[in-house]
């Protein structure tokens, strides 16, 4: 028998001693267990917070390739401790997978300014050759296709085989469906629509509260058409070459042009295209006019160029943008409805233990939760019920009383933009542009 295996023995004659669990996690992780590790690391946890343990959890969740987890976590329990050395690694890490390498960049100096210690040179090196600021420097003197080929190396994904398409996203049949007829359907069959001399691409601008589906349903888009795909942000444009901020979003557009069919997701649009009037800095507002510039299909070519804006805050979108040949098509993300709920409870669970779920029951509880707050409910159940199941020493089902125990842990988030919207709806609809919400906010169910 080996250390470890002693050790389990003995904890499973004292499973509420945390010292010994934890001990048993540290040999776990050193032996490459790292499902094992973070399950016990995880009852410690429970027993109680402390940092440490937090952090060998993480170190879990990174080896077991669960960024998006782990990156939640630290964003989480950054809040008040900025200066946390080893949670700004860790999102490094999640930074580097996510291809995000400014980002990573800037989470490894904060970490080892913060902590010399935590100095890793070949990470550091793996970084930097990825940082477009890197490759940029290499470019001067470079031809203008040579500047293409760089810009192809990091801002387009070509969906893979695992990207998510419209079967992976619940509910939400109108956007669906207006997405299908007014998107894919012309980007799959050009010819069909040059017949009526109408052209496939254009934009669609998502708005609705946080966490209801804009990202998943563009990136859902972007898989049904099998397209290019670029996500783009203001830290991309404003970051990438200091004071060009306008070349960098003409950059990423030309690009996109170049590897069509592409779809450019432009998240949080408010904080590119929004209103000139509102802002401060001449700066802000040319960037809103190259926007405008890109986006004019009269000015560029845009055939079987889509592209898709998402915003919490639609009312600080210059309206400009929403002038034909722009972001003509507006969809209202609105929260799930009932069976929408159903769907996206039955999504999440699908890979876990279940037993005799009632989905109609929980779903009818879940009036104005998001689908990012319905994807928690099922994270907090499975989580609950592991830390039964490792005490037990077996694998236990989730029930429809694990679901229901984790709701009343889970609040609804998108009552604050409701009410927001519901102001804007009612005093400035002059357009229109909010009667879903209206329509929504009288039929919510
Ligand atoms: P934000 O405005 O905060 O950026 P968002 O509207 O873009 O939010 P997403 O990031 O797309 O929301 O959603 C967050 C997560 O919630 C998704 O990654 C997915 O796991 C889950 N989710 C949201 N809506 C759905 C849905 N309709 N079906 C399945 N999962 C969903």
């Amino acid at each position: 028998m080996d250390e470890l295996e002693i050790l389990i023995n003995a904890l499973s004659v004292s499973p509420e001693n945390s010292v010994l669990r934890k001990h048993v996690a540290e040999l776990q992780f050193k032996k490459g267990l790292f499902e094992e590790a973070l399950l016990n690391f995880n009852i410690v946890l429970a027993e109680e917070f402390n940092f440490e343990t937090l952090e060998c959890k993480l170190n879990c969740l990174v080896s077991l390739e669960r960024f998006d987890e782990a990156k939640t976590i630290v964003d989480e329990e950054m809040d008040p401790e900025e200066n946390w050395a080893n949670g700004h690694v860790i999102l490094s890490k999640c930074f580097f997978h996510n291809k995000e390498y400014k980002n990573a960049l800037k989470s490894y100096e904060k970490a080892v300014e913060l902590l010399p210690e935590l100095k890793d040179d070949e990470f550091y090196k793996k970084i930097k050759e990825f940082d477009p600021r890197e490759k940029l420097r290499e470019l001067q003197g470079n031809t203008v296709e040579e500047e293409h080929e760089v810009y192809s190396d990091f801002s387009m994904d070509k969906p893979k085989g695992n990207m998510i398409t419209f079967s992976d996203v619940g509910g939400m049949e109108k956007a669906k469906e207006s997405i299908n007829i007014n998107i894919i359907f012309p980007l799959k069959n050009p010819e069909f629509f040059k017949a009526y001399g109408k052209k496939a691409g254009g934009g669609i601008l998502l708005y609705g509260p946080p966490g209801c589906g804009k990202t998943f349903m563009a990136q859902a888009t972007a898989g049904e058409c099998n397209a290019n795909f670029t996500n783009i942000s203001i830290t991309d444009i404003l970051d990438m070459y200091i004071g060009e901020s306008e070349k960098n979003l003409h950059s990423i557009f030309e690009n996109a042009r170049r590897y069509k069919p592409a779809v450019i997701f432009i998240d949080e649009i408010d904080a590119i295209g929004g209103k000139r009037q509102s802002m401060s800095s001449s700066a802000s507002r040319s960037l809103t006019n190259q926007l405008l510039v890109e986006m004019d299909s009269t000015q560029s070519d845009n055939e079987n160029l889509l592209v898709i804006g998402a915003t919490n805050t639609p009312w600080q979108v210059d309206s400009a943008l929403r002038r034909p040949g722009r972001f003509d098509r507006i969809l209202f993300i609105q929260p799930p409805d009932f069976k929408a709920r159903v769907e996206i409870l039955k999504l999440h669970l699908k890979d876990k233990p279940c037993e005799n779920i009632d989905y109609e029951r929980i779903a009818k509880k879940l009036v104005k939760y998001s689908g990012a707050d319905i994807k928690a409910i099922c994270d907090v159940a499975s989580e609950n019920v592991i830390k039964i199941a490792m005490a037990k020493g077996k694998i236990l089902p989730i029930t429809t009383k694990d679901l229901n125990d984790a709701v009343k842990q889970v609040k609804p988030s998108t009552i604050e933009w409701l009410n927001t919207a519901k102001n804007y709806a009612t005093y400035s609809n002059q357009s229109g542009i909010y009667d879903e919400v209206i329509e929504y906010l009288k039929s919510a169910d």
